[in-house]
């Protein structure tokens, strides 16, 4: 099975996917190019990426959402350009 996958979460304003900044168990989530606040945190973002995980899931064929969902969770945390305060 492939473990890397190249589909990023994108802000839902702006587009960017390397301007978050959120705290530390991702319950607040913010955009810092455009300053779009995600009040419902990292799962918020996700509803907002539902293409993105869908063309991740298309990478993965069968594999439960609630893995897809923590596989991008762990790209989110590994993304170096995210500041993690
Ligand atoms: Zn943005």
């Amino acid at each position: 099975m492939k473990t890397n996958y190249t589909e990023k979460l994108t802000c839902a304003t702006c587009g960017s996917d390397s301007h978050f900044e959120f705290n530390e168990d991702r319950s607040y989530v913010k955009c810092i190019n455009c300053n779009r606040e995600y009040l419902g945190g990292y799962e918020e973002l996700l509803s907002l990426n539902q293409e993105t995980i869908e063309k991740v899931k298309q990478q993965i064929g069968q594999t439960a959402k609630k893995e897809i969902i923590e596989h991008l969770k762990d790209v989110f945390k590994n993304n170096k350009n995210i500041r993690i305060e």
